[in-house]
């Protein structure tokens, strides 16, 4: 629905469910944008958090008790966010490789490498369709490009470019943290993921979680269509101040 550095929400419908996947913006944010997109909040059966970061929970305390949605995230992050969301409507615990069924739809949580207690992306199956998400990770590891092959639609990290993070204006200990292998994709590595996971049967790409400051949305559109050349998928951008428009799988 909406992804950048300044806040992150996933929205997935499927026949019989409606999901979010991290709730990183303004409750009222959230609901106006799933608004905008023909969604009526109080449809959804459950929120996925990737990680304790600001920019993936900080409406979800909000959301969760207004629409009284049940919350699901790893124990890790849970210590880390207790405190500052508040009672949650309800909270269930899941771990690293083991899927779960929510009506027509399968979500499976994997380990990713980022400077967070206990993160983790996901892969969600419905209907002979697969959704493969990766954002705030610092490197590619042979997990992630596992689970990523064979999508129907790629969520995808393109944080930053390198040399407009290397030029930018944040301090040096921050630029080495958004490098490391614990850090965030730049479009570089995005682009060399999607070429290693691309296929014929490849219908979407999103790049998700762009900086604003170290990245230009064309620049990230470039560098990986360049590697998307040989697969028909469409490529498109999550919007950071605006609903994204709904992605649809046929
Ligand atoms: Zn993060
Ligand atoms: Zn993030």
């Amino acid at each position: 629905m909406s992804s950048g550095s300044a806040g992150n929400c996933i929205y997935i419908e499927t026949g019989d469910q409606a999901i979010l996947i991290d709730a990183g913006l303004s409750e009222r944010k959230m609901s106006h944008r799933l608004r905008a997109i023909g969604v009526d909040p109080g449809r959804l059966q459950a929120i996925f958090l990737t990680h304790e970061h600001s920019d993936h929970i900080s409406g979800v305390g909000p959301i969760s008790r207004k629409y009284k949605i049940p919350v699901y995230s790893t124990q890790g992050t849970y210590r880390k966010i207790e405190k500052q969301c508040g009672n949650l409507t309800e909270w269930k615990s899941i771990v690293a490789e083991d899927s779960l069924c929510l009506g027509d739809l399968t979500v499976e949580p994997y380990s990713t490498p980022h400077d967070a207690e206990e993160s983790v992306a996901f892969v969600v199956r419905s209907n002979g369709y697969k959704l493969g998400h990766a954002t705030d990770l610092g490197c590619v590891t042979p997990l992630v490009k596992e689970k990523l092959q064979g999508a129907d639609a790629l969520l995808v990290e393109s944080n930053h470019d390198l040399t407009m993070l290397d030029a930018g204006p944040y301090p040096w200990p921050l630029k080495q943290r958004i490098k490391s292998n614990t850090g965030h994709l730049s479009n570089e590595a995005c682009a060399d993921l999607l070429g290693a996971v691309g296929h014929s049967g490849l219908q979407w790409v999103v790049l998700m979680h762009l900086s604003q400051k170290c990245n230009l949305p064309e620049l990230a559109k470039m560098t990986a269509s360049e590697e998307l050349k040989p697969f028909p998928a469409k490529l498109i951008l999550a919007r950071q101040d605006e609903a994204t428009p709904l992605v649809p799988l046929y």
